[in-house]
């Protein structure tokens, strides 16, 4: 008899029903993966404060039956969350202070960040972003207009990034006046769009998005985020050759993740895949100290180790920064190793 796969996906449905379809429970992720009797059921918590969000593309990319699957380890609520830490807090990049205005996070020169949008299409649970007062910074129309003062009144500012949350939950008509709104303020000349989005629900890279971020005169990248190679879909790929045949750079972060990307030969093979599918790797991140994540952290020797094999076993290019972010530094930090 043949195996009925577990997770069927309709590549017909569109990407705001893949949202709203969801997975919002841990005990239902386990049971999709069959692994509901296995150790960690016992172990699910943490989601009081950062509900669990998994997008169901993103889980048929798991394996099934396999509890360390480094998918399942990024995205699955743990009581070890709970646990409070010493030195890791709830604002560890300093942001709070670098919050301009409403939606702005002005710290560094050139370059301004726009919150997009307050929520995710995934909740990872390494992020900082778990306790950022994304209610405080849901931008209306009338923050817009204020954000969009911000940066046509200082000229210092070639380049917008929208970020979040993530910016590719708006819809496509809300990112095209965007887009235009932003294209009208001279100065600027690049649109940087972070988001994961594309990697949990491939679907979001639509027609209409590819051609409104061909359209603009803005020159235009796209930072994803994938943390391991079993992340990159076919369908993802697809997304991805229709944006870089209208000229957009694909870059990626990657976030070090003790039991997720921890192993030399995971992080090579991602940069290998990653150029494969034309995108390539920027920045390699080490944990921020956020409060909740303590069980992500690596030791600063082991990453030295993990950065060495890299550097020894790759072009230059496929060589992520890696970085680190420390509170009040006018760029990120290249750690030295
Ligand atoms: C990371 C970051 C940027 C972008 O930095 P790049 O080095 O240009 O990639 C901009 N603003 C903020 C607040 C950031 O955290
Ligand atoms: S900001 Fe990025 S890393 Fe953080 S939860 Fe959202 S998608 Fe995940």
């Amino acid at each position: 008899m043949r195996a009925v796969p577990l997770i069927q996906i309709d590549d017909n449905k569109n990407w705001q029903t893949i949202l709203a379809e969801a997975v919002r429970d841990g005990h239902e992720l386990l049971r999709l993966l069959q692994l509901e009797g296995s150790g960690l059921a016992a172990a699910l918590g943490g989601d009081k404060q950062f509900p669990v969000l998994v997008p169901r593309p993103f889980i048929a990319l798991m394996n099934k039956g396999d509890e360390q699957d480094p998918l399942l380890r990024q995205v699955l609520g743990l009581q070890e969350e709970e646990l409070q830490v010493p030195g890791y807090v709830t604002d560890p990049l300093g942001e709070l202070p670098a919050n301009v205005r409403p939606g702005v996070v002005h710290k560094y020169h050139g370059r301004v960040l726009l919150i997009a949008a307050g929520g995710c299409a995934v909740n990872c649970r390494y992020c900082f972003r778990r306790h950022f007062p994304y209610a405080d910074n849901r931008i209306g129309r009338k923050q817009w207009q204020e954000a969009l003062e911000y940066v046509a009144g200082n000229d210092s500012i070639s380049e917008v990034i929208l970020s979040g949350g993530d910016p590719l939950l708006l819809d496509d008509a809300a990112l095209s006046g965007l887009c235009k709104q932003i294209a009208d303020i001279a100065h600027v000349r690049r649109l940087r769009i972070h988001s994961r989005v594309p990697v949990v629900i491939p679907q979001r890279i639509t027609a209409e998005l590819v051609s409104m971020l061909a359209q603009t005169r803005l020159q235009v990248s796209l930072v994803l985020h994938v943390n391991h190679p079993a992340e990159i879909s076919s369908q993802l790929v697809r997304g991805l050759d229709s944006l870089r045949r209208e000229g957009i750079t694909l870059l990626n972060q990657s976030v070090l993740l003790q039991g997720v990307n921890d192993d030399p030969h995971v992080l090579c093979r991602l940069s290998e895949a990653l150029f494969a599918a034309g995108v390539l790797p920027y920045y390699l991140h080490r944990l921020d100290h956020v409060q909740g994540a303590h069980h992500y952290a690596l030791a600063h020797e082991r990453i030295a180790e993990l950065y060495r094999y890299m550097k020894e076993h790759l072009p230059g290019y496929l060589l992520p920064r890696l970085v680190c972010e420390e509170a009040g530094q006018p760029h990120k930090t290249v750690l030295m190793v």
